[in-house]
């Protein structure tokens, strides 16, 4: 009997140290979540304080957000090129314009990755890839786009990265985003810097016009319809883009006081006491490469989320062994968890969660999981995607208010199209989803329905040849 007592003391103490372990990732993820949380009258703070930054922004020299001419071309006509650096991957395109009343004939683009160890070399190695690239590009092309003795190829630069825009042919890089990190070009014209590589490599073509990402998108989306007035990106990094009025903005002392600027809001480096920050994000933040910078993009983009879940995961790992005596060694390591495995996570729609079982499996070496730990790394993406989501459509309300179209005016007809693109927008489904409702949920109903949410698909090359055109012209019109 004795035996007996004792080997059943021993289950219910097994018993007991297992529901002790599952208490204890519950509580970990519980915290989190609460953390984590997004009521409605939180979100609206963070837009406020949005609205305030903007307004700032606007007011004070050498202080972001950034402006840019707008020019109200659509006639433009001939061939452009672009290149497209900012992310992942970089592109370069060739879009041939019709002129008036016809707009865009025909587009051709090739697409690379950027090799990791370029992202943290020497400016000319970037650089000299880079030009190396386009010079691949035009080599390939037919004798139908060789221009006549006198003349250069025309390229459309988008850099997307924060800019302190000179002219619209001419910026200094501010800092790093994304991954990046090169110092020699901080404080450098990187025009200056892609110019000088393409010589070096006889390539005759010369940057017309210098862009961020959220300007192309918006010029690109403007030039088809022009009830688009803002642009969004959530890809690996984000940032907006917004029309307004030169006479709104105090530091503008250009020419003209009419007509209509392009502000690149730069809002990836919003940060704001209402922003619900956890110990994971701040851990993150201080032990990445730029630390202090970037917060709000931190929190949204496609870039951190997956290294958000991988953090809570590795806490969960180590004080509840969740994954069993020893942590897994693949969980240790920064950023190997991406957005698109997590994102794939976070779908999976099958009873067993086998997309889950895999991806844990293939991204990091953990096998024989059981149902329940795979329903909470689900909920962990939820949580992390949700908390993104939502604040993403804070910042969207925030740019809305300061143009005061997040509100009906009597019988108003207006509509505001928003010109969205980045990866995560595009393929994270029930991130773009949760975006939009939040966005109705916080304008209302009616609001909500004057507002068009369109996918300006890799819209932002485009955008950069169509303003290397505009500027191109316009300088043709002024000579
Ligand atoms: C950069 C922005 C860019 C955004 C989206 C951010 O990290 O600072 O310039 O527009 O990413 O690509
Ligand atoms: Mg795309």
């Amino acid at each position: 009997a004795v035996a007996v007592g004792l080997a059943a003391a021993v289950v219910v103490r097994r018993r007991m140290k297992k529901e002790g372990k599952w208490g204890k990732a519950m509580g970990i993820l519980k915290e989190f979540e609460e953390k984590c949380a997004t009521p409605v009258a939180k979100l609206k703070q963070v837009a406020d304080a949005m609205t305030v930054e903007m307004h700032a922004g606007l007011a004070s020299e050498g202080k972001s957000p950034i402006w840019v001419f707008y020019l109200q071309h659509s006639d433009e006509e001939g061939v452009y090129y672009a290149l497209d650096l900012g992310g992942t991957n970089f592109r370069v395109l060739r879009v041939q314009l019709g002129g008036k009343g016809v707009g865009l004939v025909n587009q051709e683009f090739t697409e690379a990755s950027i090799p990791p160890n370029l992202m943290t070399g020497t400016s000319d190695a970037l650089f000299e890839y880079i030009a190396a690239e386009l010079a691949k590009f035009v080599a390939q092309e037919g004798p139908e786009y060789k221009l006549p003795p006198g003349r250069q190829r025309e390229l459309g630069f988008t850099f997307s990265f924060p800019v302190m825009q000179t002219s619209i042919t001419s910026g200094t890089l501010l800092r790093w985003t994304k991954g990046f990190s090169i110092d020699d070009v901080v404080g450098q014209d990187v025009v200056a810097q892609l110019s000088k590589a393409m010589q070096k490599l006889g390539l005759d073509m010369c940057v017309s016009a210098l862009v961020n990402d959220t300007v192309g998108t918006l010029a690109g989306g403007r030039y088809n319809n022009k009830d688009v007035v803002a642009a969004v990106i959530l890809g690996t990094g984000s940032n907006a883009a917004y029309v307004e009025r030169a006479q709104a903005i105090p530091k503008w002392h250009g020419p003209s006081k009419s007509g209509d600027m392009v502000i690149n809001m730069e809002w990836g480096n919003f940060r704001s006491s209402h922003l619900p920050l956890t110990d994971y994000d701040h851990a993150m933040d201080a032990e990445g490469l730029n630390p202090g910078d970037q917060i709000y993009e931190k929190m949204i983009s496609g870039m951190y989320l997956g290294e958000i879940i991988r953090r809570v995961l590795l806490r969960m790992a180590v004080e509840t062994a969740i994954f069993g005596d020893t942590v897994p060694p693949k969980l240790k390591e920064p950023f190997v968890l991406r957005t698109p495995d997590t994102s794939a996570m976070h779908h999976d729609a099958s009873s067993d969660l086998k997309v889950v079982d895999n991806k844990l499996k293939e991204v990091l070496e953990i096998s024989n999981t059981s149902l329940r730990v795979r329903k909470i790394i689900v909920e962990l993406c939820n949580i992390v995607a949700t908390r993104g989501a939502r604040l993403a459509a804070a910042g969207i309300l925030g740019v809305l208010k300061k143009m005061g179209r997040d509100t009906l005016k009597d019988g108003d007809q207006q509509k505001t199209v928003i010109a969205m693109d980045g990866g995560l927008y595009e393929h994270y489904t029930e991130f773009s989803k949760c975006l939009e409702n939040t966005l109705e949920e916080l304008l209302g109903e009616d609001v909500f329905k004057s507002i068009v949410i369109e996918h300006a698909n890799d819209g932002s090359g485009i955008g950069a040849a169509l303003l290397a055109a505009s500027h191109s012209k316009y300088l043709e019109d002024q000579s």
